[in-house]
Formats: structure tokens, sequence, C-alpha cells
């Protein structure tokens, strides 16, 4: 890769993969990363999958897919700017979100209850574990077999505890140590990604208003600023105009701000990033201006009584498929049913965490509806 800062992560000193495999033709170990990434079966179900909204709510609305290509896209863009690995920071961007379950933070937080006496259920490791053994498509291997860096950039948090059981990619945890620019820089684009198309998704719903945005200072200031440029601008322009240029603030104060501390700092290697403070933030003011908007998103959107309404039924159809299966494993279809042997509780959690909001839907109504079959 051309232009790589020498604290980038060079793909040619790559901590390599769990099974030994050909160097790839044509291509990087990280776009190799990438493609197997898109190629997966889990990424495919990212469509129907949402964060926010349930699938079925509306064709408009970001799915975890589409939200995976925008957080691969900022992430890309503004690796570009800082000279760090862009192969790398989109394939950790692309399967950043693989390990979801159905039914957004709502199913997580069941399952994480239901698994609770079983070692519990966290998104992350999910997301490692679909890479590292449940895509099952390759002769040789379970799992994509991704290189350590992509693993690792994944796995963004995780407890002491849990690390020491993941071996070579739990090691920052248990060693304290920073990770890549890249993994931190998937992760802020992560948040840029979701705050903004969740003010979109928000305001086409219905669920938020323009007044009530109105009281949120970085959307106040980008809205204003449109108006004086185009005051007669329709309602659905102007928050198209706002989103984007909010977008394209968080982006440029990201990368300046970042080159500000990667300049102070001075980083020489890799080994120095692992020491170092986080170098991928945003400037203070801009840093508060997100967190005001976060926390309006959290009261006044994933809070909305007509989400909660949702969470709760995506709640019990959780809950109770945990309960059907981990009380009846013979229920499983036949592919999970040998797993189970092993631990026929997290091979449930496993199924459920796999299934699109709909099919679990479906699968609750095939299990507890005496007239469906
Ligand atoms: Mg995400």
């Amino acid at each position: 890769m051309a232009n790589l800062a020498p604290y980038a992560i060079d793909s040619h000193n790559s901590r390599g993969r769990r099974y030994r495999e050909a160097p790839p033709v044509g291509r990087s170990e990280f776009q190799r990363d990438r493609d197997r990434i898109i190629h997966s079966t889990a990424f495919r179900r990212l469509e129907y999958k949402t964060q926010v909204f349930v699938n079925h709510e509306g064709d408009l609305f970001r799915t975890r897919l589409t939200h995976s290509l925008e957080v691969a896209q900022i992430a890309r863009s503004i690796a570009r700017s800082l000279a760090l690995n862009e192969d790398l920071v989109e394939a950790i961007a692309l399967a950043h979100d693989l390990g979801h379950t159905p039914f957004g933070h709502a199913g997580q937080d069941a399952l994480h209850h239901c698994m609770k006496p079983y070692g519990g259920f966290e998104h992350n490791l999910q997301s490692l574990r679909v890479v590292d053994l449940l895509e099952q498509r390759y002769a040789a291997f379970d799992g994509l077999n991704l290189s350590f860096e992509t693993r690792e950039g994944i796995l963004k948090h995780c407890s002491v505890k849990n690390a020491r059981l993941l071996g070579d990619v739990g090691e920052r945890f248990v060693k304290r140590r920073r990770a890549s620019l890249e993994a931190q820089l998937a992760n802020l684009a992560d948040e840029i990604a979701y705050n903004n198309h969740d003010v979109d998704d928000g305001l086409r719903s219905g669920l938020l208003s323009m007044e009530q945005l109105g009281q949120v200072g970085i959307f106040a200031d980008h809205m204003k600023q449109v108006l004086r440029e185009y005051p007669k601008i329709e309602n659905r322009r102007l928050v198209h105009e706002t989103v984007r240029r909010m977008i394209s603030t968080l982006v440029v104060d990201l990368t300046r701000q970042t080159s500000k501390n990667i300049k102070a700092h001075d980083p020489q290697s890799i080994t120095a990033i692992h020491s170092a403070p986080a170098l991928v933030a945003f400037s203070p003011d801009m840093n508060r201006q997100q967190q005001l908007l976060k926390q309006f998103l959290r009261i006044n959107l994933y809070q909305h009584h007509q989400v909660a309404r949702m969470t709760n039924k995506a709640r019990r159809i959780v809950t109770d498929l945990f309960d059907a299966f981990a009380a009846e494993p013979r229920l499983l279809p036949p592919q999970y049913r040998d797993l189970a042997q092993a631990s026929a509780t997290r091979t449930v959690a496993d199924y459920i965490a796999g299934m699109t909001d709909r099919y679990a839907i479906r699968e609750h109504k095939r299990l507890f509806a005496v007239d469906e079959i």
C-alpha cells in the first residue's frame, strides 16, 4: 500500500492467520480478509438485521448492512487522510457487527440475560466467534481464517477474564495495550455513522421532530447554516443537507485532532501506539457535542415508547426461543444439534444470534403457534 505511515499496520508485517495459507496473489492480506467477510453468510444476514427499527417497519431505514457500509466509507476516508492502512480499516468496519443478534440492542440484552449463568453473550465476542468458528465455508478450517490484525480490531472491548480465554487476540486486554490506530478509527467511524443515521431515521419515522433536534447544538448549528444558504429548502432536503454537513464536520474534526495527537506524540512504530494514549479522537469541543447528541438520541429515540414496545416484543421472542431450545436441543436444526452436544446453551445462543429479525419472528411462530409448521 502506498504512503503508509510508520505507525500504520503494514500487511507485510501481519502476525498472520491461525491456519497457514499461501500469500494472496494480486491483493494484500487485508484485502483478502475484506473479500472473505463480504462473501460470508453472516455478512449477507446483516441486510435483515436492524439496530433501532425492526426490519419490516420500513424499507428506507438503515439495516446493519447499510450501517456497516457507511462505517467502512467513513473509516476509509479518514484512514487515507492519515496514511493508515485503508484495507485493514475497511475489513474491521465491515466485520464489526457480524455478531449482532436480531432486533438490535434489545436482542443482545435479552440473549445476554438468558446466557448469564453460562458465561453471558457479548456481540463483540460473537463477531469474533463468527469469523473464527461459525462460518463454515472452507475445506481446511472453520471460520474465515482472517489475519490477526483484523481479528484484533473486531474485538473492540473484552473483559480480562474473557480475554484470557482468547489467546493471542485477547492479549492486549490482559496486557492493557492500546489497539492499532486502524481499530481505534473503525470504532469512532462507527459512532459517527450511527449517531447521524439515527437522526435521519428518527426523523423519517416521525419519532423525532425538527423542533426537538433544533435543541441539540450540533444539529441546530448545521441546520441554521443550511437555512441561511437555502431559505426556501424543503424539509427532506434540509434534513439530508444538515446530516451530511454534520458527518463532514465530524470527519474533518476527527482527522485534524488525530493528526495533531499523532504529531504531538510522534509514534515511530506500531509498538509506540500500544503504549500511547488513544490517539484517534475528536477535539474536546466536538467530543462534548457528540456526547450531547448521543444523550439526546438515547432519551428521545432509543427510549421512545414506540421503540420500547418493539423492544419488549423482541425481548420476549429471543427469551422464548432460548428457553425452548435450551430445554429441548432436539428442536434445533440438525447442523446445530451435533454442536449442541458439546455445549447446548452456547449453541442455542449461536443459533439465535445468527437469526435475522424476520427469521426470529418466523421461528417463534413455528415453535409456539399450533397452527404453524
Ligand atoms: Mg456498529
